[in-house]
């Protein structure tokens, strides 16, 4: 059996959203900007993906931008809204994405800004507290995401709206964890900028969108033939954009069937995990992602579980390291900004269930872990 259980990494592309996107990568080839009717078909589809996403999260169409991803719509965001700023102070956490975080060094090292790096508490929810103390009139932008990548906590994002409005300061979500399966009201929340990629929500790869509140000052980080307003040069990715608003639909269409599925996983997953014993459950009890679990097992690594999982035809990803492209293997950030003992720190894995998963996928799982566990434990206390 395969089972795949790492859907915050990316997901599989499901068969109606393939088949929505074929047109576009067949007869329905034109560019968007081409003024005869191959180029009026791609636009037509363009503009339509565009409003469909903004219905979706009640924004205006013309407040969505197509991009290539998460990474690039974080990086318009921060650098953007940098351009011509007067401000040269930034907020973010400590939990962010590399996505966030490595344009805001950018900003400190290349443009002399001034970053704080929100702590965290124990479950991973930001320090407001803090944010009150380091937020004053010099502030551009505050940018902390919805839902953390490793555990699944929910950020207070209202909360962070409401200090920032106080000061001036614009916000900016990075909602690609959270987008399909939160659902997210832009008008409500608050915030002047969202990402979101479409990969995370059975989308295509490659395609995100950013979410620009109307009015806010932001300028291009990419310069050339002036698509999408000016904001994002490029021929545009038009099966793409169809893929991911079909995608969003999607989600947003199944929600509650995705939510009780999610949390039935959940709980059969936890109700193991609590039989197998010293274990921790990452993140916030519950204002979480339901289906994001970072599990720490205590004298176990982390990554021999993950190895021995994969080789069972079971795929997760472990929390415990650094990040797959870093040659040094160390407790991940995350883990370490919620103070998480090493112990636990060095076993966890993070479990990600996702739509295309059956209940049979599910059991063949909590069986595998339990009995792996289990096993590296043993062998731990052999060599010991
Ligand atoms: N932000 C978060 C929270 C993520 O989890 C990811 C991907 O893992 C990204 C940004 C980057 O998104 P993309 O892969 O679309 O560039």
């Amino acid at each position: 059996m395969r089972v795949y259980l790492d859907h915050a990494a990316t997901t599989p592309m499901l068969p109606e959203i393939v088949e929505e996107m074929m047109p576009y990568l067949n007869e329905r080839f034109g560019n968007a900007s081409s003024l005869h009717f191959y180029g009026e078909e791609a636009k037509r589809a363009l503009e339509e993906s565009r409003a469909t996403i903004a219905d979706l999260i009640n924004a205006e169409p013309d407040e969505i931008y197509f991009t290539s991803g998460g990474t690039e719509s974080d990086n318009i965001a921060i650098i953007g809204s940098a351009r011509d700023s007067k401000r040269k102070h930034v907020i973010t956490s400590a939990i962010e994405h590399e996505a966030v975080i490595e344009p805001i060094k950018y900003l400190e090292k290349e443009y002399g800004y001034k970053a704080d790096y929100l702590r965290v508490d124990e479950y991973g929810i930001v320090d407001l507290d803090m944010l009150e103390s380091v937020v004053d009139h010099n502030t551009l932008l505050i940018s902390v995401m919805m839902a953390n990548n490793e555990i699944g906590t929910i950020e207070p994002i209202k909360d962070i709206v409401k200090i920032a409005k106080r000061h001036g300061v614009l916000v900016h979500t990075d909602a690609v964890q959270a987008i399909g399966k939160i659902k997210i009201d832009v008008k409500e929340l608050g915030v002047d900028m969202l990402s979101a990629s479409a990969h995370k929500f059975y989308g295509p790869k490659g395609v995100g969108f950013i979410y620009v509140k109307r009015g806010t000052p932001l300028l291009n980080i990419i310069f050339g033939g002036g698509h999408e307003r000016g904001m994002r040069s490029g021929t545009e990715n038009v099966p793409g954009a169809v893929g991911m608003a079909a995608a969003l639909r999607y989600c947003y269409e199944n929600f509650d069937a995705l939510e009780e599925k999610y949390a039935r996983w959940k709980e059969k997953i936890l109700n193991t995990c609590e039989e197998i014993g010293d274990y921790r459950l990452n993140g916030h009890p519950t204002n979480r992602l339901v289906s994001t679990l970072s599990l720490g097992f205590k004298g176990v690594n982390g990554e021999s579980l993950m190895q021995a999982l994969s080789m069972n035809g079971i795929a997760v990803s472990t929390g415990s390291a650094c990040s797959s492209h870093s040659s040094h293997r160390d407790v991940s950030r995350i883990l370490r900004a919620i103070g998480l003992s090493e112990d636990y720190a060095q076993g966890t894995i993070r479990v990600v269930t996702g739509a295309d998963n059956t209940d049979e996928q599910i059991d063949y799982f909590i069986q595998n872990l339990s009995r792996i566990v289990r096993k590296l434990r043993k062998m731990g206390e052999c060599r010991s």
